[in-house]
């Protein structure tokens, strides 16, 4: 007899069951897009003739840091750009994207954000807040806004109206962040930037990248001209202990390096303490593991579907980012699924995630995560605002067997609470 390790019953089993028939044609899919990714990640490896010593910690300026500059290149490769630049010393996302929009936006700028209101941490950056305290708009730079429509889709023809002959960016987020709007595709991102090209030829696409890294064959690197991440998602392969990257066209990189640095060093300087070996592994396994959160993902909209929930995106729909959105209906459930998800961690399993008031929210957030790198969402994890309509947004695994026994376990806990709705 096989063992139960977990306490999940044979009803929530046996659907369990039921949704790995449903998901198992779109894995050999998954499995296809993470191999090519897989190999297209070894051969940038090669070419960038990784060895032994590109693990050697710099200190000081780092002057002529071999891993560092190989790092940069396996990037520019994987994500089909000209140049990257990929550091520990970005302290988060929202560090690296701002850096980004330091780095070329320049006073009396305009930057035209065409896919609604950007990430919650974006907007204190842009200056959208009461306090614009160092924000852009403090130094002058212009923003302008085009919502998606109703139905989540993109505004191609408010685009056209927004976008001038001289608007300097035309900024993208491919995720879907906390929203329920669709995540984008990379013929969404062709289709937005060809049209933005067609009005302002000089205009700067910038792509927020952030959870899209290897979901897809295609990377956004021939249809954009600058996009940022964070190594604490996908393409730090659940390795990574904090970072952030910027790739793109090799001037608009540099002048971000000017910004991170100093104009004149840029990408010259900047030591590695050490912690090249882990972004270089984490690299390594970041298409492989951003194929198992896909996967994760992928059941769990499966078993909630069964289970008679609204699930975005569905199981068979094409996906953009690693992000499930569930719609529980309810506080109680949205708080047994984040518990049940806590109770599968390997880090901090025993703790009781509860809802609390975040800075910045306007209703109470419960947060379920047991990660090896605090902040992890490549790592299994799930945050909800407990507020209409109810939704949990999950995201991570860093395999999909111990990310399936967490969905059934969130599934399981949930049976017995909030059946009223
Ligand atoms: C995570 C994320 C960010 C910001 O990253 P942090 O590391 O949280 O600062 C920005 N945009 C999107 C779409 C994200 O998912």
């Amino acid at each position: 007899m096989e063992k139960n390790f977990f306490d999940i019953s044979p009803e929530i089993r046996e659907l369990g069951e039921k949704a790995m028939k449903k998901v198992l044609p779109y894995f050999e899919e998954i499995d296809e897009i993470t191999e090519y990714n897989q190999l297209k990640m070894l051969r940038a490896f090669q070419n960038a003739r990784v060895s032994e010593s590109c693990f050697a910690a710099s200190t000081g300026y780092g002057y002529g840091d071999r891993g560092r500059e190989a790092l940069d290149s396996i990037f520019a490769e994987v994500l089909d750009t000209e140049d990257a630049l990929v550091r520990h010393n970005f302290a988060s996302g929202t560090h690296t994207l701002t850096v980004a929009l330091f780095g070329v936006l320049r006073p009396g700028d305009t930057m035209v954000s065409v896919t609604g209101v950007p990430y919650d941490t974006l907007q204190g950056v842009i200056g959208l807040g009461e306090n614009s305290n160092g924000s852009l708009k403090e130094f002058g730079i212009n923003y302008e806004q085009v919502d998606m429509l109703p139905d989540g889709g993109i505004d191609y023809e408010g685009i056209k109206c927004a976008v001038k002959p001289d608007t300097k960016m035309v900024y993208i987020q491919r995720s879907r962040g906390y929203s329920l709007r669709p995540t984008l595709l990379f013929d969404d991102i062709r289709k937005i930037s060809n049209l933005a090209k067609s009005i302002a030829p000089d205009c700067i696409v910038m792509l927020d990248n952030c959870y899209g890294e290897f979901v897809e064959k295609s990377a956004p690197g021939n249809v954009v001209d600058l996009m940022a991440g964070s190594l604490i998602k996908n393409p730090g392969g659940g390795i990574a202990p904090t970072g952030g990257y910027i790739a793109g066209k090799r001037e608009l990189v540099e002048a971000c390096s000017y910004r991170l640095t100093t104009p004149g060093t840029g990408k010259e300087i900047g030591c590695t303490l050490g912690h090249s070996r882990e972004l270089f592994m984490g690299a390594f396994n970041a298409p492989h593991v951003t194929g198992e959160a896909v996967k994760t993902a992928v059941f769990a909209a499966a078993l909630f579907e069964l289970l008679g929930y609204d699930v975005t995106p569905k199981y068979n729909e094409t996906r953009g980012d690693i992000i499930q959105a569930i719609l529980l209906g309810n506080e109680e459930r949205l708080i047994s699924f984040c518990q049940g998800i806590q109770a599968a961690s390997p880090i901090d399993s025993f703790v009781t995630p509860e809802p609390w008031d975040m800075p910045g929210y306007d209703s109470k957030v419960i947060m379920a995560a047991g990660a090896f790198t605090l902040g992890a969402s490549i790592e299994l994890s799930a945050d909800a605002p407990l507020r209409e309509p109810y939704a949990v947004w999950m995201q991570g695994g860093l395999n999909f067997h111990s990310g399936r026994a967490a969905v059934l376990l969130a599934a399981e806990k949930m049976k017995n609470s909030g059946k009223d709705s």
